[in-house]
């Protein structure tokens, strides 16, 4: 497989003097599999100089398929500007998640409409075929390739690609779902050592890879200000890497106050962190203009990794729209907070101010998602979890753990006694839809 990088940037395209080796193009890499078979994931200003390369070097008609993580600016802004699209004849499979905002197509016209852009997504030349995708495996051009949600602030797909006998990763944007990554019993560096689920679950993704392509935008001094954007930290990827087994990794996103010399030390820095977790993965900074060509290798796939991919089914789930959620929280502030961008995006909103009422709503009202917090009068969200997992009706029903507290026991024990998700207060709304989204997509597969 053909790996080559044509934005590494993350946020906005940042060009000028200073990024000249790492480049300044936001996020954009393709893939090319030994049978020809062409992957973009992103699109974001590194569409544009790719699409110029495939005029003059890819076989014509041009055919190729699109992952796009997310529609952030960051991540959408050279598509009209991929001169591909334009030509009749190219054929294009656009894949990429169902947001709240709309369908992909709406959210992809919406930035080409005239008072953004002079050219309508409907009058450009070449076919273009949209795919809504959700968590689970695919088959996208006869290419396996598997899907999982990332921690972001808005909804965004991870992808897996297993093609030549190796697998690859592209894993942007994504944020820590919680800090610090380890249990404070256990020894660090392991994947039965990791806190959160959802720590552990995108960990386990990335198991025994051959590449990962990683979101790592700051450092662990510039994180705590930037808490809820959405993005990593080298120490955060590097410690999930090296915990799954990883091969080569590739820190990207980078953010735009990030000059070369800037990167330099953050790539020595992150490769301290892996010597230091005793880990021989190789670990740079991706760099615009990079390309190699990765050779197959018969351990790439391991027995553990195809186990895991094939645990994912690839049926869809039975609704990804609206769903009846169930708020039980006796803060009528956040209840009021929530319901209003739940019910924006497109959901129904049923409350409950205590335990003994929302136990009653869950019998009642069959809800197909529980928000559950923790601190309320007896029975607090601890009883209340243990009674719907005690439930054979309830036993898996998708419940997102609401918390001021944030303390790691809190979080232990949270998952212990079943939840899915574990989330801290404050968080913004579309970080609340996108893990209600992602839960219940869990919910679906178990
Ligand atoms: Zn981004
Ligand atoms: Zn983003």
């Amino acid at each position: 497989m053909l790996i080559r990088f044509w934005g590494t940037r993350g946020s906005i395209a940042t060009p000028g003097e200073s990024p000249v080796r790492y480049g300044g193009n936001t996020s954009c890499v393709e893939a090319v599999t030994d049978s020809g078979r062409r992957f973009i994931f992103d699109c974001g200003t590194g569409a544009r100089p790719l699409g110029g390369y495939l005029l003059g070097n890819a076989p014509k008609p041009i055919e190729l398929t699109i992952l796009l993580s997310h529609t952030h600016w960051d991540h959408i802004q050279g598509f009209p500007f991929f001169a591909p699209v334009f030509i009749p004849g190219n054929r294009i499979t656009m894949c990429g998640p169902k947001g709240a905002n709309g369908s992909l197509p709406e959210v992809l016209a919406g930035q080409m409409e005239y008072t953004y852009f002079p050219v309508d997504l409907a009058s450009l030349g070449a076919k273009i075929e949209y795919r809504d995708l959700t968590e689970g495996t695919h088959d996208i051009d006869g290419v396996r390739i598997a899907v999982q949600y990332l921690n972001h602030p808005a909804v965004a797909l991870g992808y897996r690609i297993e093609a030549d006998g190796m697998s690859l990763l592209y894993l942007c944007d994504h944020e820590p779902y919680w800090e610090p990554l380890w249990r404070s019993d256990q020894e660090p560096g392991r994947l039965e050592s990791i806190l959160h689920d959802g720590d552990r679950r995108h960990a386990a993704f990335m198991q025994n890879a051959d590449v990962v392509i990683h979101d790592s935008q700051y450092t662990p001094e510039e994180y705590p200000a930037r808490k809820n954007w959405g993005h990593s930290t080298y120490t955060y990827v590097v410690g999930m890497a090296a915990a799954a087994n990883v091969k080569r990794l590739f820190l990207t996103h980078h953010d735009p106050t990030h000059n070369d010399e800037f990167l330099d030390r953050i790539e020595e820095a992150a490769r301290g962190v892996a010597a230091a977790a005793g880990s021989s993965m190789k670990v740079e900074c991706a760099r615009e203009g990079f390309e190699e060509k990765f050779n197959t290798s018969a351990s790439g796939v391991t027995s553990d990794a195809e186990s895991q991919l094939n645990a994912v089914p690839s049926a869809e789930p039975a609704h990804s729209g609206s769903m009846l959620i169930l708020m039980i929280d006796d803060d009528e502030d956040l209840r009021i907070l929530a319901r209003k961008s739940l019910t924006k995006a497109g959901h129904r909103v049923i409350e409950a101010d205590g335990g003994a009422e929302g136990l009653k709503m869950v019998a009642e009202h069959k809800p197909d998602l529980i928000l559950l917090d923790l601190f309320m009068p007896p029975p607090d969200g601890f009883e209340v979890l243990r009674e719907l997992r005690s439930n054979e009706t309830t036993r898996l029903l998708p419940v997102v753990v609401l918390t001021a507290h944030g303390d790691e026991e809190g979080a232990r024990k949270s998952f212990e006694l079943g939840a899915t998700d574990f989330l801290a207060k404050p968080f913004s709304p579309p970080q609340l839809d996108a893990r209600v989204r992602a839960c219940f997509a869990h919910a679906q597969r178990q």
